[in-house]
């Protein structure tokens, strides 16, 4: 007999993960995504017969072991991925001031590499390891190490900025940069985003680094199955409009004229489209404006690159270059410095591949020049908007053939998406890559909590813990606590495969 019906909207990760683990524990669930193809932020897309990823370009700590491949293999998703390990001594390349530095996997080859570029700095890099061994740590939910997390710890880490540990650590402004250089991969502004954020995210990879072969829809797409597996519904183009509330409850979900019936609600969506799903009078005005006010992460340009076969050796690294000698503030570019930094992957299309078939390059873009098309939606934003698309591609690609000579010619094709691309299929506010910006200078009001003022309406998804494929699925792992208990959940995460 169901445990009762819960209604998700949004088939994220963090829709599909919390699907399948209440379905798995007798919940009736239905997840509701408004676009036709589901997954958000893991989908993939497909033009002439070459496939690209969207926003799951890499992943870490994925071995059975390690906390993603735990939690992965919980889910039920390890044994449905094929993971292709990311070059050990070269995961990350951090192109600054004209040189490269390499991230190696695992403490001692990443002091002893980075060392190599800054012999008089090696206590300097201990140091640093050190502190991020010890914040990640400390941190149970990202550590799945509940005997060994001191959570009071990381509180100081969570409300000092990246920007003042690392120049405090490392005395040594070109050290200091090359350690700050992976900073796209939280959209880290030197003096709002914590160092906690930066110590959990490079633990994570430093730990190991894997490309998804086939592309990151393959975890959606197992989540799908386990939750049908479980008797669990997605419904897809299907727009979650109205939660309904009767007596300070929610009784349900409107998606236009269609009514779903709940016990309990989850929003994947983002929190600022979440409150607007409320009638007037159900939460209090102030939340929703701290909520709809809430400072946001920049977007990105992303110039899909589709390769001539057979022309581009297999990059198994990602490429992060900086047109200057420190890799804060790319975001404050003006109209003619852009692009100042940019970050370059390949697709990985089987594992372990000779050539690359595509690839991306991702820079950051505010939404303040998106502005003349804020009011259009995808495919429907008229020809100066294609006009500015092709500028920044072109200006993309001449920053990329100086520093990869020759690459402009081996491309088939190419294409474009924006910030309002992201708004527009995935609902995040603004277009912003990672949803909320955790900010020191704010402290907790910079955070949302995944419990709303409505007691059967809960969030999930990127904003309520952290973003990426780690920072969500902890997301995940809050949420559902509060509906089966945390201890019967860490029993199951350490015991079962669903
Ligand atoms: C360019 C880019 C690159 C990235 N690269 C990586 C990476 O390499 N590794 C990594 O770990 N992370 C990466 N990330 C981050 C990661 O993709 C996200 O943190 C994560 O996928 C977010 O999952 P989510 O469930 O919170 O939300 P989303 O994926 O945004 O899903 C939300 C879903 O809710 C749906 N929705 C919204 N409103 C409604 C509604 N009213 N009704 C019905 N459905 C609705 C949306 O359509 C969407 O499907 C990247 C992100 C971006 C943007």
């Amino acid at each position: 007999m169901s445990k009762g019906r819960v209604v998700i909207i949004g088939s994220g990760l963090g829709g599909l993960s919390g699907g399948v683990i209440l379905a798995a524990n007798g919940y009736e669930v239905t997840v509701l995504e408004q676009a036709p193809v589901p997954g958000g932020c893991l989908q993939c897309f497909v033009r002439k017969g070459v496939k690209f990823e969207t926003g799951m370009h890499y992943i870490g700590s994925a071995a059975p072991d390690q906390v993603l491949g735990r939690l992965l293999g919980y889910l039920g998703v390890l044994k449905d991925l094929t993971l292709s390990p990311l070059d050990t001594s070269a995961y990350d390349i951090i192109s600054l001031g004209g040189q490269d530095f390499p991230f190696a996997n695992g403490r001692e080859a990443f002091i002893e590499t980075l060392g190599g570029y800054f012999p008089s700095h090696k206590d300097a890099l201990v140091r640093y390891f050190d502190l991020v061994d010890r914040v990640a740590a400390a941190s149970a939910m990202h550590s799945l190490d509940f005997a060994g997390a001191n959570e009071a710890d990381i509180m100081k880490y969570q409300l000092t900025s990246v920007g003042d540990v690392l120049d405090d650590i490392t005395g040594e402004p070109m050290l200091s940069g090359v350690l700050a250089g992976n900073l796209p991969l939280y959209a880290g502004v030197r003096n709002r985003t914590p160092f906690a954020t930066h110590a959990f995210i490079t633990k994570f990879f430093n730990t190991s680094a894997f490309r998804i072969a086939g592309g990151s829809d393959a975890v959606a797409e197992s989540l799908i199955g386990t939750l049908r597996r479980f008797g669990g519904r997605l419904v897809t183009s299907c727009r979650a409009t109205r939660i309904l509330c009767d007596g300070g409850k929610a009784t349900g979900v409107f998606a236009g004229e269609e009514f779903f019936p709940a016990d309990v609600v989850i929003s994947n969506a983002h929190p600022a489209r979440t409150v607007e799903l409320f009638d007037d009078g159900v939460l209090r005005p102030a939340y929703r404006k701290r909520v709809q006010g809430a400072p946001q992460t920049v977007g990105a340009f992303c110039l899909y690159l589709d390769f001539k076969d057979g022309e581009v050796p297999y990059m198994n690294s990602n490429y992060y270059f900086y047109d200057k000698e420190s890799p804060w503030y790319c975001e404050n570019y003006t109209a003619s410095s852009w692009p100042e930094g940019w970050l370059y992957m390949h697709f990985c299309h089987e594992a372990a591949p000779v050539f690359a078939k595509s690839g991306v390059v991702i820079s950051y873009m505010r939404p303040d020049e998106l502005e003349p098309w804020k009011d259009t939606v995808t495919g429907h934003r008229g020809e100066s908007y294609a006009a500015f698309k092709e500028e920044k591609a072109r200006r993309l690609l001449d920053s990329l053939e100086k520093r990869f000579p020759g690459i402009k010619g081996k491309i088939a094709n190419y294409y474009t998406s924006t910030p309002l691309t992201y708004r527009d299929y995935t609902g995040t506010q603004d277009g912003s890559m990672y949803g909320l910006l955790h900010d020191v200078t704010l402290g907790p009001a910079s955070r949302i909590s995944y419990k709303t003022r409505v007691p059967n309406v809960l969030l999930t998804g990127q904003n309520i813990n952290s973003h990426g494929i780690l920072g969500v699925l902890v997301g995940t792992i809050i949420t559902c606590s509060e509906i089966l208990g945390a201890k019967e959940l860490f029993t199951q995460m350490q015991t079962k495969r669903l």
